[in-house]
């Protein structure tokens, strides 16, 4: 019912013109909103730490240069802060005490790179785009990808570092219970995922991070998975996903999107009705928050979460800030 409605307020608004300012032109089931308009170059990511990596990003962007640039230097900024719990060498580790790294990158090409539980090296995300331009293949995990990355000049990073050691420490004397069943709950993930439309009207995509704090050993989420934890197609629009991995692995989640925003979906439908096909395939949805954001070839974007607390950082010509997305709370 409510997402019939949402569709239905959504074309009333469109068949008004009633059009968010900034925001590109749609064609949703045959009804034309208004001319297109393109806002580029724009980049956005996930959660409040993107708007440091947004800002970094935007050097680039502003420049004219490439998106797949932009993204790698705008989650870069994110990886290399030691405060942050959830990316990078900085994050928490599984739970036998390992910081296990996942990230993974798409140009506007299709050309697309991944690590997965890498140790060790501070920028995965630049390792997964060294994979993807200097290899056959897109994924290389585990010690196979630690030594890629030290071949490639990739140096060597002691993780955990020292205050994480001390946490985790005491999280494995306070949850003995919970030793071979990883909970998790919503403070403790935050990937930064970053889409970026740049002045040609190319899209690219990033998405890195340390994962699901105290997971089993030896698992990967949805991040470093392309068409899970992020997807691009340069004709269509680009997603990226934060929250639960194996939620968003199992719908598939940012190539769901984007197929989405393909059948004329805004990029704010498209990841409500993400959501709520995942919301439909769990019967438990306590701490399974999933949150979905996108942006398409015109430069409109869109967020939407399963709980509340998701938000997501926009920079542009005329924007730069931190939105709290919708939420899907009363399924
Ligand atoms: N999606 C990440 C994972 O499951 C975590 C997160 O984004 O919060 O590893």
């Amino acid at each position: 019912m409510r997402r019939r409605s949402f569709f239905k307020l959504g074309l009333t608004a469109a068949a008004l013109g009633v059009v968010k300012p900034g925001k590109a032109a749609r064609v949703f089931e045959g009804v034309i909103t208004s001319p297109a308009e393109t806002m580029k170059p724009i980049v956005i990511s996930t959660w409040e730490h993107g708007l440091a990596a947004n800002d970094n990003a935007w050097k680039v962007l502003k420049a004219n240069g490439p998106a797949i640039d932009a993204v790698e230097l705008g989650v870069r900024t994110t990886e290399s802060d030691m405060k942050n719990r959830s990316v990078g060498i900085g994050g928490r580790p599984d739970r036998d005490g390992h910081v296990t790294l996942d990230a993974c990158i798409m140009d506007e090409k299709s050309n697309c790179g991944a690590v997965g539980y890498l140790e060790g090296i501070k920028h995965p995300i630049s390792v997964a785009r060294k994979i993807m331009e200097n290899t056959p293949h897109i994924m290389l995990v585990g010690d196979g990808a630690k030594s890629f990355a030290l071949d490639y000049g990739f140096k060597h990073v002691k993780s955990p570092i020292k205050e994480v050691k001390q946490e985790w420490k005491s999280w494995k004397k306070e949850n003995k219970e919970l030793f071979e069943k990883p909970v998790i709950n919503n403070e403790n993930h935050d990937t930064i995922g970053m889409l970026a439309l740049d002045a040609n009207g190319n899209l690219s995509g990033a998405c890195t991070t340390s994962g699901w704090g105290y997971k089993l050993p030896g698992r990967i989420g949805d991040s470093p998975i392309i068409g899970a934890g992020l997807f691009v197609d340069n004709e269509i629009g680009a997603a990226c996903a934060t929250g639960l991995g194996e939620a968003v692995i199992r719908i598939a989640g940012s190539h769901t999107v984007v197929e989405l925003m393909r059948q004329g979906r805004t990029p704010q439908q498209a990841c409500e009705e993400a959501v709520a096909r995942i919301i439909s395939k769990h019967k438990n949805m306590e701490g399974l928050q999933v949150g979905f954001l996108a942006l398409d070839k015109n430069g409109d974007y869109g967020a939407y979460s399963v709980f509340n607390g998701f938000n997501f950082a926009v920079k542009s010509n005329d924007q730069s800030e931190l939105i709290d997305a919708d939420n899907d709370r009363n399924w």
